[in-house]
C-alpha cells in the first residue's frame, strides 16, 4: 500500500513525501512584495513534499486582494528569490500558483482604479478585503466589465511572462489557479461566462482560455514543470456550472496529452464539506478521462484532509499526492507529526489573514 511518506516523481518535480503544502492565502505582502517573514514561514515548512505558494498575482489587474504578492517586478522577483532559496536549502521544493482573479477584485486595487474584468460584466455576490487607514475591512467586489476578444492574448503573455519569472526566480514549477471562481473558472464556467464570440457558448469555447494558458507556460518552462489547480462544484467566489462533469470531462482530456507535473483537485467546496448539495460529481471518472487520455501527471487531491487514515484512504483510491491546507497553517512540522502519529496544534482563525508573526511563524514543532 502506498504511504503518504513514499516519495514521489511528478513530472520535473522530485517530492520527498506526498504530503504538500496546499495554496493558502495569508494577507502578508505589503506592497505585493514576498519578505523574509514570508521566507521565514516557508521554510519553517520544507519537509513537506511540494511547498504549493498562496496565490500569486501575475499582473497589476490579476490583483484582488490587499496585500497579497505578486510576481511581475523586479522587487518581487527579488523578494521571491530570497524564499525559494532559503526553502532549497532546507531540502524543499516549491512551486509558485499564477493568480488573476478576474471580476474577484476591488476598484481600489485596479490599476487606475479601473473595473475588474470578467468574461461578462457580471457582477459576482462576493466580497475581498481592502486596508484602509491601516484598518482590513470587507467590502463587495465592483462591477467588472467584460474582456474584449483582442485583449486576451495578452492576458495569455502575462501567465506565460509570470512562469518564465518563476522559473528565474528558483522556482521548481509553477501551479495555475484555474479554481474557486477566479479568471479561468469564470472562464470555465457558465455562471459567469454569456460570451457569445469563441470563448463562450460550448465547453470547447469556455475552455479555450484556460487551455490557451496552459500549453502556453507548458511550451515557456515546460509541461513537466507545470501544474493546474481545478475545483469542479466549488461554490466559493460564486461561481456554478450547469454540467460540471461534462466540463471537466472535457477539460481533462484535453489536458491529458500536456505531459503537465500534477493535476491538483478541490473536492466539493473549498473549505467546506467533500460532498456540496446540490452539485453531485464523479471525480474517480475524471481521472479515468485523464489516464486513459494518457496524463501521466501526478493526482493531488485536497479539501478537509486533517487525519492521516483520512490521507491514506485517498492514496489507496487513486490520488498519488495529498494537500494539506488548515493543518499546514498550525503545523510546520506537519511531516513528522504524522510519522509519529502525534497531535497536531490547533488553528487559531484570528490571525489567518493580514497581521505580521502572530499567527504565521510562531506555530511550535514537536
Ligand atoms: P473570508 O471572507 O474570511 O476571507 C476571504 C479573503 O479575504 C481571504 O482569503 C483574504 O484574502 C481576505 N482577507 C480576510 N481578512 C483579511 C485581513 N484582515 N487582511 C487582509 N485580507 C483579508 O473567507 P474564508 O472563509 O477564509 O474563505 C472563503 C472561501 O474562499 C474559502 O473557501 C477560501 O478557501 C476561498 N478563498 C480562496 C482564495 C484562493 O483560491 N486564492 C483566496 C481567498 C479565499
Amino acid at each position: 500500500m502506498t504511504s503518504l511518506f513514499d516519495p514521489l516523481t511528478a513530472g520535473a518535480l522530485h517530492l520527498a513525501n506526498r504530503i504538500a503544502m496546499a495554496p493558502l492565502t495569508r494577507n502578508r505582502a505589503p506592497g505585493a512584495v514576498p519578505n523574509a517573514l514570508m521566507a521565514e514561514y516557508y521554510t519553517q515548512r520544507a519537509s513537506a513534499g511540494l511547498i504549493v505558494t498562496e496565490a500569486t498575482a501575475i499582473s497589476p489587474q490579476g490583483q484582488g486582494y490587499a496585500d497579497v504578492p505578486g510576481l511581475y517586478s523586479t522587487e518581487q522577483l527579488d523578494g521571491w528569490r530570497r524564499v525559494t532559496d532559503s526553502v532549497h536549502k532546507a531540502g524543499g521544493r516549491i512551486v509558485v500558483q499564477l493568480w488573476h482573479v478576474g471580476r474577484i477584485s476591488h476598484v481600489d486595487l485596479q490599476p487606475d482604479h479601473g473595473a475588474p474584468v470578467a468574461p461578462s460584466a457580471i457582477k459576482a455576490k462576493a466580497q475581498t478585503v481592502l486596508i484602509r487607514n491601516g484598518q482590513a475591512q470587507r467590502v463587495d467586489t465592483s462591477e467588472p466589465r467584460a474582456l474584449d476578444a483582442a485583449e486576451l492574448p495578452g492576458i495569455v503573455r502575462d501567465y506565460q511572462r509570470a512562469a518564465r519569472n518563476a522559473i528565474a526566480c528558483g522556482f521548481d514549477g509553477v501551479e495555475i489557479h484555474g479554481a474557486n471562481g477566479y479568471l479561468l473558472d469564470q472562464f470555465l464556467k457558465t455562471g459567469a461566462n454569456q460570451r457569445d464570440d469563441d470563448y463562450g457558448g460550448s465547453v470547447k469555447n469556455r475552455a479555450r482560455l484556460m487551455l490557451e494558458v496552459v500549453r502556453a507556460i507548458a511550451d515557456e518552462i515546460g509541461g513537466d514543470r507545470t501544474a493546474i489547480r481545478l475545483s469542479p462544484v466549488t461554490p466559493a467566489n460564486d461561481i456554478v456550472d450547469e454540467h460540471p462533469q461534462q466540463t471537466f470531462d472535457y477539460l481533462l482530456h484535453q489536458l491529458a496529452p500536456l505531459g503537465l507535473a500534477y493535476i491538483h483537485i478541490i473536492v466539493g467546496a473549498t473549505g467546506g464539506p467533500r460532498e456540496v448539495e446540490g452539485r453531485p460529481f464523479d471525480y474517480e471518472a475524471l481521472r479515468q478521462i485523464y489516464r486513459k487520455g494518457g496524463g501521466t501527471g501526478a493526482w493531488m487531491v485536497n479539501n478537509g484532509f486533517r487525519e492521516k487514515a483520512d490521507a491514506e484512504d485517498a492514496l489507496a483510491k487513486g490520488a498519488d499526492i495529498v494537500a494539506f491546507g488548515r493543518p499546514y497553517i498550525a503545523n510546520p512540522d506537519l511531516v513528522a507529526r504524522m510519522r509519529q502519529d502525534a497531535p497536531l496544534n490547533k488553528l487559531d482563525r484570528d490571525t489567518l489573514y493580514g497581521g505580521g508573526a502572530k499567527g504565521y511563524t510562531d506555530y511550535p514543532t514537536l
